[in-house]
């Protein structure tokens, strides 16, 4: 794994309020009554090329995994990321592990180094494929050991049960949160046209 990736993510943290247009996910179930609070918003051209990642696997019962890219913003106090993308490659994987070692990363950082992108790593995603969405211990150590920025988001997938959510890890547990899918003004196929207030 690269440490100037790492790095990357140390870089400024934009003042910028979050995305007007976003909506919770639709695969969205868990709560967490500790916190309302949003720690991501996906991109929906990310969250679909995620959410399609796990269920082209999903009959085979096999992980898939992935990086998210994007900015760490500040709101109000708030810290969220802005996923604006995400990037996977073949991967080694059964039904119950991907390649969560060394050189499942390595392929994953290594693709990103020939991207040419300015981007920030502001977390990854993985599917749990039949079995809940939750941060396992080996998930832990990995998120532990390369995700170490407070605010780096762990999304987890079921594809099965319809399932998406979003993990903060905190004192070693993994977090439930809100996260949101956002679009582009331009990206809106009714774009223009006013709501109806009611
Ligand atoms: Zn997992």
């Amino acid at each position: 794994m690269s440490v100037n990736i790492v790095s990357e993510t140390k870089r400024e943290i934009l003042e910028k309020a979050p995305p007007e247009n976003a909506v919770s996910h639709i695969w969205h179930k868990g709560t967490n009554p500790a916190s309302d609070r949003i720690i991501a918003y996906v991109n929906k051209h990310a969250e679909a090329k995620m959410r399609n990642h796990a269920l082209a696997y999903r009959d085979k019962k096999l992980e898939v995994m992935g990086l998210l890219l994007g900015e760490v913003r500040t709101w109000q106090g708030q810290e969220y990321v802005l996923i604006r993308d995400v990037v996977t490659t073949d991967l080694d994987a059964t039904s119950v592990s991907v390649k969560f070692d060394d050189k499942g990363f390595e392929k994953l950082f290594a693709g990103l180094d020939d991207s040419g992108f300015d981007y920030v790593v502001v977390g990854w995603y993985h599917s749990h494929p039949g079995y809940g969405c939750f941060l396992s211990e080996t998930d832990i150590k990995t998120h532990g050991g390369i995700f170490v920025s407070a605010h780096q988001v762990a999304i987890v997938i079921d594809p099965l049960n319809f399932q998406m959510e979003a993990f903060l890890l905190r004192d070693n547990i993994g977090q439930i949160h809100q996260f949101k899918v956002y679009w582009d003004t331009w990206d809106d196929p009714y774009g223009g046209l006013k709501k109806v207030k009611k």
